[in-house]
């Protein structure tokens, strides 16, 4: 599968680049991951909207949705010859976020829950409640075919089970939005805490992305590498990275 990061700031866009948002491809299929603010402009660099075959969505605060009425709009308005209607994958413990998500002809909400084991494409997705004040899921996407493996852990602050859910992952992209010295956060990961995750799950590669605008982002990534060593590759997050998995 090809990732590619079309935005990765938390919180609000910053400085001429986004919200958390990813374009995972794989065998002609484009999935969106989240669709934080920014992420259309960014996407259109990749990719003309109308092909894009489903969105899945982690949580509905809106770093991670802001870009999705207009994306609705975009197929609406100049769609495509005989264009299917979109589907959007999000969970339906918010009612109201729920039914933004189906535009009648243009895009359906689809209802995951944390059991569900979901076929999207060529990806079977699962799911792990994080820790957040709104209900928000991990997603571990297996692509069927080669058997790679990305977890993203979405918003979350610490949660061991996180290091099981991201187990053996060629890919782990976390949220990891402070430095050393705040742990334990209701809503976000540290630098340390991001690091055991990764080592606990013997990832492959990690990607540390929902930065914060007013920190020293390499001394994030310092903090992270420190605990992985030099095993497990850190990189921070980019807008128009991409890479092969
Ligand atoms: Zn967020
Ligand atoms: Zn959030």
């Amino acid at each position: 599968m090809k990732l590619t990061i079309l935005g990765y700031w938390g919180g609000f866009p910053f400085n001429g680049d986004g919200t958390t948002s990813f374009l995972l491809e794989s065998d002609g299929f484009s999935l969106l991951l989240d669709a934080g603010s920014g992420s259309l402009l960014a996407l259109e660099e990749h990719l003309n909207p109308v092909d894009l075959d489903a969105v899945l969505l982690t949580h509905y605060h809106h770093d991670h949705i802001a870009d999705l009425g207009v994306l609705q709009y975009y197929r609406q308005l100049m769609p495509k010859p005989e264009q299917p209607v979109l589907p959007i994958y999000g969970h339906m413990e918010d009612a109201f976020h729920f039914e933004e998500l189906t535009l009648a002809g243009v895009s359906e909400g689809i209802g995951y829950k944390e059991t569900d084991q979901v076929t999207i494409g060529p990806f079977s997705v699962t799911f792990l409640r994080t820790v957040h004040p709104v209900p928000c899921f991990a997603v571990r996407l297996v692509e069927r075919e080669t058997g790679k493996i990305l977890v993203f852990t979405a918003d979350s602050g610490y949660l061991s089970a996180l290091a099981d859910f991201a187990k053996d992952a060629d890919v782990l992209i976390t949220d990891t939005y402070f430095l050393e010295g705040h742990e334990n956060h209701h809503a976000h990961l540290t630098s340390k805490e991001t690091g055991e995750i990764a080592v606990a799950a013997g990832v492959k590669k990690l990607i540390l992305s929902h930065l914060r605008q007013d920190i020293e982002l390499p001394l994030l990534k310092e903090q992270v590498t420190a605990i992985v060593g030099g095993d497990i590759p850190v990189i921070l997050a980019e807008k128009h990275l991409e890479m092969i998995i």
